[in-house]
């Protein structure tokens, strides 16, 4: 199975890459986490893409269609951050053309600006693995400890109101012409996921059989 996952910030994107791949037994290929690992090993991407990444904004699509490149193979995937734009979907649609391999679905998570700001303001992160949690809906068994790796939890740097209200401006100008161009290509899977977790794990699952 190979999944692109599209959707605001706070949609949910990241806990579903990690749910339906476990689910589909599918590489999990999440760009920002890929970007936010190279960032913390001050590696030469890391400190091309630091800024960008502070202040909200899309980094250049030139240094992450490589890194895309350089992850996909063809074994599943559960591509979540990437594409982002149509350029970054042209590039994608070339990439998997060298490699000779097709996807599965484009599913889009849909979800209200309220939902997504009240998900992001009270979003915590496992600095070790990753793994996300929310204040309320999604709380860890032990306050500020991961349940998966017992890693701390941290709120991420960009989830301050200022980067937030930023993140969801670029979101919104590019949604449109994205969707748009999967709906053309006849992959587009529009999902409501306002819901918790397993709510929306299991329309995906519904939407795939
Ligand atoms: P995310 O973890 O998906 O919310 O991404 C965090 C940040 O990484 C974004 O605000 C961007 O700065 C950068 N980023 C992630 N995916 C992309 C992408 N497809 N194109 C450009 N920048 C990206």
């Amino acid at each position: 199975m190979r999944i692109i996952l599209f959707g605001a910030p706070g949609s949910g994107k990241g806990t579903q890459a990690v749910v339906l791949s476990e689910h589909y037994k599918a590489k999990k290929i999440s760009l920002g986490d890929i970007l936010r690992e190279e960032v913390k090993k001050n590696s030469l991407l890391g400190t091309q893409v630091k800024s960008y990444m502070e202040k909200g904004l899309l980094v250049p699509d030139e240094l992450v269609s490589r890194v895309i490149e350089q992850n996909i193979n063809n074994g599943s995937f559960i591509l979540d951050g990437y594409p982002r734009n149509v350029s970054q979907a042209i590039a994608l649609d070339q990439i998997m053309k060298n490699k000779e391999v097709d996807y599965d679905a484009f599913i889009y998570l849909d979800v209200d600006e309220k939902t997504i700001i009240d998900r992001l303001s009270k979003r915590l992160v496992c600095k070790g693995c990753g793994a996300n949690y929310h204040l309320v809906n999604m709380p860890p068994k032990k306050d500020g400890v991961c349940d998966s790796c017992q890693g701390e939890l941290i709120q991420r740097k960009d989830d301050t109101p200022e980067v937030i209200k930023k993140r969801l401006e670029v979101f919104l100008k590019e949604s449109r012409s994205i969707l748009d161009f999967y709906q053309k290509h006849g992959k587009l899977i529009k999902v409501n996921a306002s819901g918790d977790k397993d709510q929306v794990l299991a329309q995906i699952k519904k939407t795939l059989k």
